[in-house]
């Protein structure tokens, strides 16, 4: 394996970025450049119902304004050692058929034809409730055998989901030491392949942190269950996983998580309201000043804060 570090931004093009993405984003910048790493940039834009081009072009732009990587979709061909780096484009290719046959042979998969409510149904009538983050677990009485994967070809626009076993997955989070969880009570059975034709974050970021030679994921915390579920795939195509870092969470002075909050600021809209990129930066670097928090949640006129 490379002794490189090798790290990557992420961001998927589902709205523009926050101030929470970019705190990711500088954390994985700062650990790859203190290594003296190459730093990629991987546009997340699988879901064609939720990506807009639009808002692919911002976060480029956006990004680029706090700081820099060495291969990404802008990059020039010369630097385009990894591409691609749409996993739409990715996808296009068919890059990720190769390892959904890998877990049908291997027997880690099964067709899963249902919808939600039909999910949701079999949940209440067997007592299943959500997992660790709230999520419904699918309920283990919609399992099918692995062995009827083998019976597909392809997944076109079949469901197949991940087997979990019954047992804890525990990893070194960089940050956090030893963390772990239950597979099958903590979050269940995960998609790999959606019944719109592509494949499911949890499988496609496996199949491309391989490919492009990750060495360290730094993201944010909400993603610590989606990390189990990873290494569950890492494990199942016999592949060592990379270093993972989860990044604490932007939180409000009242403890709530700014991204999720109704109305929370996006960079643009900070940068619109009279923030410049170095008070970001700065306040950043400080571990986010309570007056950035402030504007965050509530919007404020930067003129009446103190940095
Ligand atoms: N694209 C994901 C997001 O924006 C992050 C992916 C990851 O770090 O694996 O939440």
């Amino acid at each position: 394996m490379s002794s490189v570090y090798r790290g990557r931004l992420a961001p998927s093009p589902t709205g523009y970025l926050h101030p929470g993405h970019l705190s990711t984003f500088l954390t994985a910048w700062r650990r790859c450049r203190q290594a003296d790493g190459i730093l990629l940039y991987r546009m997340e834009d699988l879901d064609r119902s939720r990506c807009r081009p639009e808002f692919d072009r911002a976060c480029l732009e956006d990004l680029a304004l706090f700081l820099n990587w060495d291969e990404g979709p802008d990059s020039d061909g010369a630097m385009q050692r990894s591409g691609p780096y749409r996993q739409s484009e990715r996808h296009e290719r068919g890059l990720y058929l190769e390892y959904w046959k890998r877990l049908r042979d291997g027997g880690f998969i099964y067709p899963a034809p249902y919808s939600r409510s039909e999910i949701q149904k079999a949940a209440r009538k067997t007592g299943v409730g959500p997992g660790t983050h709230g999520e419904q677990i699918f309920p283990p009485i919609l399992r099918h055998p692995t062995s009827e994967a083998l019976e597909f070809e392809e997944p076109g626009n079949m469901a197949f989901r991940f087997r979990v076993p019954d047992r804890s997955i525990l990893f070194d989070d960089v940050r956090l030491g030893r963390t772990g969880f239950h597979a099958s009570r903590d979050f269940g059975d995960f998609l790999v392949w959606s019944p719109e034709g592509y494949p499911s974050y949890e499988f496609s970021v496996v199949v491309d942190d391989h490919l492009m030679r990750i060495t360290e994921v730094v993201r944010g915390e909400d993603l610590l269950l989606s990390t189990a579920r990873q290494l569950l795939v890492y494990e199942a195509l016999d592949w060592q996983p990379p270093a993972f870092y989860h990044c604490a969470l932007l939180r409000s002075r009242d403890g709530q998580r700014l991204s999720k909050r109704k109305g929370s600021t996006t960079l643009r809209g900070l940068l619109s309201a009279g923030w410049t990129v170095a008070d970001l930066l700065n306040s950043l670097e400080e571990g986010f000043s309570p007056a950035l928090l402030d504007s965050i949640s509530a919007t404020k006129r930067p003129d009446s804060l103190e940095l």
